[in-house]
């Protein structure tokens, strides 16, 4: 096999224009991640570098070698950028920008040594400044976006094959003198190395687009305040959980919680106050739930629980346990000021075989905590079965029960 290095550079230049384009064109549309533009730029510098190696013929070689090289460095660096904000969030360190530097400060040292040495040291110095970013993506970006690990791998097997091709041109300098190769391996290694760079970026530009989707979809079935699912979410679910009780022969238990004058609350301490309660109250229900039991924000101050594979006494027991919980709960105003919350509750269970429906079921709770706000709020309360005729008894848990 015949590997032609130029024509390669030239596969590979017009590879980085493509993704350079792309990038650009998917930064002005939806997706306009400052990370996507970093990387865009990363990408121009990759194709500057390998323009300058392409004019070889025409320009001074130094020249060739300082900017062909020097712009794949600050390419890769941008790439980091771009991977530390996706991953971290942060900046790159400033050491790394000082890595670049001082790679550059090399090359220039060994820009007039023969050949095969300065290909291996040039190649080398790249795998160096790429490390870092791998190692990044392999270790905190393995668990984010499943694209985030072809990024990992592709980066992985272009250290590895410009690691090698650095090695081979030490060892092997003869195999270098001349750009037209006519063993495989110089060939091999430069195509594998350079390729698995462009299929990163492909990799980046999809993890970009698995973020947004990911997001799209939180915004979709979260309340945005509190974490909880949305009424529409839990509307769902709640049919969902109906149907796989009657199929396994479980009850599934439903309650309403209504936040007691909560009002008085925005009222006395503000409104940035009453959210963050809304945010505590949320995080204190939500540590008491099972994996499978779902709290949605029905509207306002009014939460529904869903509890699954859960009897009356049971549910009954959380959602008190909940009550106390709440009410032990002290809050701080920005303004420093202390106050409390409390909550009431109508609790309602479905047996498996009460063909009861989600309307229904809603229904009852919300008749069992109109009756906990009559009765003085603070308060849970546990509807009958709702299979029984409509007039559901209620039974009163006293508070601290
Ligand atoms: P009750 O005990 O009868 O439930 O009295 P309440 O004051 O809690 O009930 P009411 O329905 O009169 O008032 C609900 C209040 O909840 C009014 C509204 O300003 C407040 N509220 C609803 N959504 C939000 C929100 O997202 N943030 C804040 N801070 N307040 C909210
Ligand atoms: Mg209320
Ligand atoms: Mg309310």
């Amino acid at each position: 096999m015949k590997i032609d290095v130029p024509t390669l550079m030239l596969a590979l230049l017009i590879g980085f224009l493509l993704l350079s384009l792309q990038l650009g064109v998917a930064q002005r549309g939806a997706l306009r991640q400052p990370e996507l533009r970093i990387w865009a730029q990363g990408s121009w510098a990759m194709l500057g570098g390998f323009a300058m190696l392409a004019l070889r013929p025409w320009i001074p070689l130094g020249a060739s070698v300082l900017l062909g090289n020097g712009l794949m460095y600050v390419g890769i660096t941008l790439y980091g950028q771009a991977l530390h904000r996706y991953l971290l969030d942060q900046a790159l360190p400033r050491w790394r920008w000082g890595a670049m530097l001082l790679a550059m400060g090399l090359l220039a040292l060994v820009r007039d040594w023969p050949t095969g040495q300065r290909v291996g040291t040039a190649s080398l110095l790249l795998v160096l400044l790429l490390l870092p970013s791998t190692w990044l993506v392999l270790t905190r970006g393995w668990r984010s976006e499943g694209s985030m690990r072809t990024v990992g791998l592709t980066l992985g097997v272009a250290c590895l094959a410009l690691c090698l091709r650095g090695a081979h041109a030490i060892v092997q300098p003869e195999q270098y003198a001349e750009l037209m190769q006519d063993r495989p391996g110089p060939g091999l290694s430069f195509l594998v190395g350079f390729l698995s760079l462009l299929g990163a970026g492909f990799g980046f530009v999809l993890a970009c687009f698995e973020r947004v989707a990911k997001r799209m979809e939180e915004m979709a079935t979260l309340d945005g305040l509190t974490g909880c699912v949305n009424r529409s979410t839990t509307d769902a679910l709640l049919l969902h959980s109906l149907e796989r009780g009657r199929r396994e022969g479980s009850p599934v238990a439903f309650a309403l919680l209504d936040l007691d004058h909560f009002k008085q609350i925005n009222d006395r301490h503000g409104h940035a106050a009453g959210d963050a309660a809304l945010r505590a109250f949320a995080a204190e229900v939500r540590a008491r739930l099972r994996s499978s039991d779902v709290i949605g924000r029905m509207g306002g101050e009014e939460f529904g629980l869903l509890l699954p594979a859960t009897d009356a006494p049971g549910a009954a027991r959380l959602v008190e346990q909940i009550r106390a919980a709440v009410e032990a709960l002290e809050l701080s105003c920005p303004q420093g000021q202390r106050f409390r919350l409390t909550v009431s509750a109508g609790v309602v269970v479905a047996a498996s075989d009460s063909g009861i429906s989600a309307d229904r079921l809603y229904m009852l709770a919300d008749k069992a905590l109109y009756r906990a706000k009559e009765q003085g709020r603070n308060r849970v309360l546990l509807g009958d079965e709702p299979a029984q005729p409509p007039a559901a008894r209620l039974v009163a848990l006293p508070p601290g029960a």
